[in-house]
């Protein structure tokens, strides 16, 4: 056999890749070192597959060739978001993964600014930083009192912390639930140093199960929504109600986790009735707590509302300052807020896809198709159904539309691929891309995605892959 130089010292050197022009570009805009950094990886991984086998003969100089353009799209990797915009044509309006409720697309100018946080302005002095959103949030709920903080497990751990520790809760047994991202009702006492009191069965629990559960030990009654499941057939709970005339004869708070944040009745988009929280509070809940990006459709926050009582001491609590939220959440909310209190929801983004009219979402579907059918992409129009999602309303779906293509989970692989990623849903092998929850202006991107996407497909099966 003659002898084989090893293969490897056909790879340029460091030095010569760092002079290609390309790369020296990269140099200005990402710094020395990342550049260095991105062709030794490169080089190396090279050098691996050659010795692996994987690449030989001719083939190693077209792999030294390509070389400068995967650096560069290291790079570019290395830089891009961490939380990259995508396309949800999940048709899954509160995608937990996808970071629940988009937020209002006009942001107050004051996040890039200085701003009044703490401070008040007439007099010159610092001012509270939670003041005017407590307000805001009780106008806005029809509540005594308020606070805000950073989530809503946030929320009860506070009330539960402020109000119950070292003392007890009774709790139904069908209430003792576990919402995705690890919060489990029980964990979440049991962090609080509140010892949870189970009644009843998990289909029916009485109103003298729970008198029965009170004793001297007993700071409150607690009841928390059913958020991502529902208990059907022979069952019983006793209503807000009831259970506030109880705890109140024994002078006892009812807290409510409301979990969603419905304000407004759900049956207005044809949905199920839900509590909102306004009702919760005219039945005699004492302290009702929720999520900011679920139904609310604002950041990420927990909000509690109520009785001054048991509220303010929230605020004053030393846990408040661990668990107070920040500046852009607090901005934020007020904008969402706004929407809610002026009745404009079609400024919250949740409520703009909502409300949208199957027969705009037809026409959408309609024009897309046609464009994609003529860059020879075989979409076609089909009806399809939408979810809340984030844990509410859980059987509930929404009439919606959308387009399908064959090409099972290799497309919808490819669609994720593309820049913004698409993420859809497959149903018998069919990319189903529900339009309801594709703002309108990511049409354009949705075509492109979609024609690079297919068109990949399309060359690997040709290539025999
Ligand atoms: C969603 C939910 C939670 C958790 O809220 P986060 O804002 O995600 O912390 C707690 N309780 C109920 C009933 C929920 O629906």
């Amino acid at each position: 056999m003659p002898f084989v130089a090893p293969d490897y010292r056909r790879i340029p050197a460091i030095h010569r890749l760092l002079d290609l022009p390309a790369l020296r570009a990269a140099v200005d805009d990402y710094g020395h070192a990342p550049v260095m950094e991105a062709c030794r990886i490169a080089v190396d991984q090279l050098r691996q597959r050659i010795s692996a086998g994987e690449v030989s003969g001719p083939d190693i100089d077209a792999a030294c060739e390509a070389l400068g353009g995967e650096i560069l799209d290291a790079l570019r990797t290395g830089v891009a978001s961490a939380y990259p915009a995508v396309i949800n044509a999940t048709g899954v309006l509160l995608h937990t993964n996808l970071g629940r409720a988009p937020l209002p697309r006009r942001l107050p100018p004051s996040l890039k600014s200085y701003l009044a946080l703490e401070y008040d302005v007439s007099e010159g002095r610092r001012g509270q930083r939670l003041a005017a959103m407590a307000d805001r949030i009780a106008r806005v709920c029809g509540a005594a009192s308020a606070v805000m903080v950073n989530n809503n497990a946030a929320a009860l751990f506070l009330i539960l912390k402020a109000h119950a520790e070292q003392r007890e809760v009774v709790v139904s047994r069908g209430q003792l639930i576990e919402i995705g991202g690890s919060f489990r009702l029980p964990d979440v006492m049991e962090a609080s140093g509140t010892k949870l009191v189970e009644v009843g069965c998990t289909n029916r629990t009485h109103l003298k199960d729970y008198a029965a559960a009170i004793g001297e030990h007993t700071a409150a009654l607690l009841v928390a929504h059913q958020s991502n499941f529902r208990i059907v057939g022979f069952t019983t709970e006793p209503s807000i109600d009831e259970l506030a005339g109880l705890a109140h004869d024994r002078s006892l708070p009812l807290i409510v986790d409301q979990g969603s944040g419905a304000l407004h009745d759900l049956r207005r988009w044809g949905l199920p009735h839900e509590h909102t929280v306004s009702e919760l509070l005219e039945a005699g809940a004492d302290v009702v707590c929720f999520s900011g990006d679920k139904l609310l459709g604002g950041p990420q926050a927990g909000l509690v509302v109520g009785r001054s009582e048991w509220v303010e001491p929230l605020a004053r609590h030393p846990l408040y300052r661990v668990l107070r939220p920040d500046k852009t959440a607090l901005l934020t909310m007020e904008e969402t807020l706004r929407a809610h209190h002026s009745g404009r929801l079609e400024e919250i983004p949740l409520y703009a896809m909502l409300e949208t009219p199957i027969d705009a979402l037809m026409g959408r579907a309609r024009r897309l198709g046609r464009r994609l059918r003529e860059r020879d992409v075989p979409v076609r129009g089909r009806e399809t159904r939408a979810a809340l999602g984030g844990g509410t309303t859980p059987e509930e779906t929404l009439a919606s539309y959308g387009l399908g293509l064959v090409g099972g989970q290799g497309l919808a692989d490819r669609l994720r691929a593309v820049s913004p990623p698409v993420v859809a849903r497959i149903e018998d092998d069919e990319v189903v891309l529900d339009l309801r929850t594709v703002f309108p202006d990511q049409d354009r991107s949705l075509e492109e995605a979609l024609v690079a996407a297919y068109s990949g497909l399309n060359a690997n099966h040709e290539a025999g892959a």
